[in-house]
């Protein structure tokens, strides 16, 4: 409960850009997941690695999670028909969302982990883009 309700609110100075991430956001941190599940992170990390969950590997240790996914497999749909609100983002925004730094957020697009589109020294995100990677690609049929 605490470490679910810790993104709320006005975060105190020196925080990490992940635990500003809000509970009741589209984004989810290791930490909220484990906390939904009643389990440690050590067990939802392995969960991820072994493809049980749904989850967006930025970096080796920075691993995002879509909450409508979980709720949507929580209640045992897909996930395959969510539809984002599409938006813009600059780079603050979309490392906002991720609650990631600047340059983790950069590395990952520069890597093609992330979607984005760099013209004239600008990065730009779709909102909806970043969401959808959170989810890998739903298996063939058959
Ligand atoms: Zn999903």
């Amino acid at each position: 409960m605490d470490a679910l309700s810790r993104g709320r609110g006005r975060p105190p100075r020196g925080q990490a850009p992940a635990d500003l991430l809000p509970a009741d956001g589209p984004v989810w941190t290791t930490t909220h997941v484990a906390a939904f599940q009643g389990v440690d992170e050590r067990t939802v990390r392995r969960a991820a690695a072994r493809g049980d969950l749904h989850h967006l590997r930025l970096t080796s240790r920075v691993l995002r999670f879509s909450r409508p996914c979980l709720m949507e497999h929580l209640h045992g749909r897909s996930c395959a028909d969510l539809v984002y609100d599409e938006e813009i983002l600059d780079a603050e925004q979309a490392a906002a969302l991720l609650g990631v730094g600047m340059t983790t957020l950069l590395r990952a697009a520069a890597a093609g982990v992330i979607p984005s589109r760099h013209l004239a020294g600008t990065w730009r995100f779709s909102r909806a883009a970043l969401l959808r990677c959170l989810c890998p690609e739903p298996p063939a049929a058959g």
